[in-house]
């Protein structure tokens, strides 16, 4: 079979490829410690499950609006403008199968051949796959350990040429957990208004930070940068609900019109009745995600003081999300080598930098209980020691 040529452009999620052979060595009665889930472990909060329900026996299983039940896009909209300053009408809101989903929805509105979009690395491993399915080019711009894994002003200007169009920005990031700053950010949205580019923000672990690190939109820095703002979120990550596919993203009306149109050819709409528990985790009390953070940054703690204590092992502190970002260079090993031997070895599963641009790195989640956090790096210890 002759299949299309775009297909043979991308590759696999390793990220999802590492966490099925770790369920799969699981399976099989292998004590396995995973730390490859970008996932909570948490189970979706009961009020939020509940709602869903109610939906199902209030009979909200038809097809709804190829943007998003009105209710939801309204909870969106207000959402954005109370946590976030951003002043969207619910037209400008479009409610998409997951944060993953809103991204592809806008790479395809947006981007063609010819197209540059800017991706610092480390980066989420997708975005650069789906640049390339839209049949774009993505510039990817190395950040440094030193300044956190940050994209400086001077290297975003650097690498703006007049075919940019995009610049991605992700922040709290997977796979760093590095947050900008207030000032940080506003320093990239005067390059962006000057340069007259777009920027899609994807704030998808806005709420889970720690040691008051505080998380402002790139959209509530004036007017102009609003104008040139696409917001992508997402239920997944703050309301542990993975499974649930549920996505949102904010933008120029047009845009949003564009997507919802693509969105209506390919996947009508999102299942009708989880989109009324999307509206309770917005409604609902906050205290669910309160909790899920406190328990984030216990095990970061320890994370962070376990891996600190191995020899040729670091990591800078991440303020955001549920990832710890650790250099292997002293190792000499290439992440793929040093991943694949630790699983064979120790039954540990973390994800090789290379996935995310940097091949001299892994990421660890923590998103997993503390009995395997501790136990996991015993053995990332053990294995250390052996090399
Ligand atoms: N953006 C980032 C940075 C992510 O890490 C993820 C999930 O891992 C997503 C977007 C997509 O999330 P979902 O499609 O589950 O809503």
């Amino acid at each position: 079979m002759k299949l299309a040529t775009r297909v043979g452009k991308v590759t696999p999620s390793l990220t999802l490829t590492i966490a099925a052979k770790a369920k799969a060595m699981k399976g099989q009665g292998i004590d396995v410690c995973s730390f490859s889930a970008g996932e909570p472990d948490f189970d979706t909060p009961t009020h939020i499950k509940e709602a869903a329900k109610l939906a199902l026996d209030q009979g909200k299983t038809k097809y709804g609006p190829a943007a998003g039940e009105p209710k939801l896009r309204e909870a969106i909209a207000k959402k954005l403008y109370q946590d976030n300053h951003l002043n969207y009408p619910p037209e400008q809101v479009m409610v998409t199968n997951g944060g993953k989903h809103s991204l592809f929805n806008l790479m395809l509105a947006l981007i063609e051949p010819g197209d540059e979009v800017i991706i610092p690395a480390p980066y989420w491993l997708s975005y650069p796959e789906m640049v390339t399915l839209a049949g774009g080019t993505s510039v990817i711009v190395q950040t440094q350990a030193d300044y956190d894994y940050k994209i400086t002003p001077e290297q975003l200007k650097e690498a703006i040429t007049p075919k940019t169009k995009l610049f991605v920005l992700n922040s709290p990031s997977n796979p760093t957990g590095t947050v900008y700053t207030p000032q940080e950010i506003q320093k990239l949205a005067e390059i962006i208004v000057e340069k007259d580019i777009l920027v899609v923000s994807d704030e998808i672990y806005e709420k889970i930070l720690y040691d008051g690190a505080e998380h402002q939109s790139i959209g509530s820095f004036g007017d102009e940068i609003f104008q040139r703002t696409i917001i992508s979120n997402g239920f997944a990550k703050s309301y542990s609900m993975t499974g649930w596919r549920i996505g949102y993203m904010a933008g120029p009306k047009e845009l949003i019109k564009a997507m919802t149109t693509i969105q209506s050819h390919s996947t009508s709409n999102v299942c009708t009745f989880a989109q009324y528990g999307a509206v309770a985790a917005l409604e609902g009390s906050q205290e669910c995600v309160e909790q899920m953070c406190k328990a984030f940054a216990e095990r970061r703690q320890v994370m962070l003081e376990r891996i600190n204590q191995i020899d040729k092992l670091s990591c800078p502190v991440p303020n955001g999300a549920f990832y710890v970002y650790v250099d292997i260079s002293q190792t000499g090993m290439t992440s793929l080598d040093f991943s694949d031997k630790l699983l064979e070895s120790q039954n540990v599963a973390v994800i090789p930098g290379i996935a995310f641009g940097n091949d001299t790195t892994i990421r660890l989640s923590y998103a997993t209980d503390m009995k395997t956090i501790e136990k996991g790096l015993d053995r990332i210890a053990q294995f250390m020691a052996s090399l």
